[in-house]
């Protein structure tokens, strides 16, 4: 078997290789986790496993809804195979309710809802820490066309219905998430694809009966429990078989006459 495998890029919480086939990637997830441009660092051992199986269990679901994306298949325990893309320099956040850097901004209490869905962009670049740009510098600065802005926006869309519909069935309340996007290169065509993952690492998700929060900022805020919180939405997506304790049969009486 072929051990030695080429590294292409290793960023905060994946490691990317050359994949088997030419215009693949096998994606690694890393159990490390930063926050605050990796000021802030730790490594929470199970946290890649978990990532790769919600990552793995949304994106096949939205493949098979029609949505292009970059994912394969899932190889192995913290390992996928995605199609390479070429990333758009963006940042996609969608918001459903007010928190983090929005409710900051704009001086909105934390919970408080919002008159509708919002999305922005954030340019990504961690010299300088991510900042917010509008569809005038992504355009002027031809990091996508205004075709490809309407594509993202249109996708972005349809990846929250379907997300928040996904995580109301089991008591979650999507609060807000963050996507991107590539471009991938097929027989002399481009088109749109969603790329990267999508994981309590890059979503507020919070439970509906208790507001408890069940992702990063858990981290973040050091709040604790971090990998119990992830182990409860892949529990409730299915992806943790419990095994029911089976009751210790008895000793039963037999009759001898
Ligand atoms: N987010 C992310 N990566 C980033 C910044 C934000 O995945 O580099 C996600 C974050 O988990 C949240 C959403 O995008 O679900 C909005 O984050 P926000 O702008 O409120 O920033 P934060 O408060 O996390 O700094």
């Amino acid at each position: 078997m072929n051990t030695k495998r080429t590294r292409i890029y290793e960023g905060k919480a994946k490691i990317l290789y050359e994949g088997p086939e030419p215009g693949t990637i096998i994606v690694h997830y890393k159990d490390d986790a930063t926050a605050f441009n990796a000021q802030k660092k730790a490594v929470i051992d199970g946290k890649g496993v978990l990532n790769n199986r919600i990552s793995e269990l949304i994106f096949t679901r939205l493949n098979e809804l029609g949505m292009p994306t970059h994912f394969l298949k899932r190889l192995n325990m913290r390992e996928q195979l995605v199609r390479e893309v070429e990333i758009i320099p963006l940042e996609v956040v969608v918001r459903n309710v007010a928190a983090g850097s929005l409710s900051k901004r704009l001086g909105l209490e934390e919970g408080s809802a919002l008159p509708r869905s919002i999305i922005e962009f954030y340019y990504k670049n961690d010299q300088l820490g991510d900042p917010m740009v509008s569809e005038e510098h992504i355009t002027a600065f031809n990091w996508a066309s205004p075709q490809e802005i309407d594509d993202i926006m249109h996708m972005a869309i349809r990846i929250n219905d379907f997300l928040s519909g996904l995580f109301l069935g089991i008591g979650i309340k999507l609060v807000d998430f963050k996507v991107e996007f590539g471009r991938l290169y097929e027989n002399d065509m481009v088109r749109i694809v969603l790329a990267d993952e999508i994981s309590p690492d890059c979503c507020r998700l919070w439970d509906i009966k208790t507001q408890d929060k069940l992702d990063k900022d858990r981290f973040r805020r050091d709040m604790g429990g971090l990998m119990e919180a992830y182990q409860e939405v892949a529990r409730r997506l299915g992806l943790i078989i419990e095994v029911e304790q089976p009751e210790r049969s008895r000793p039963k009486l037999v009759k001898t006459d």
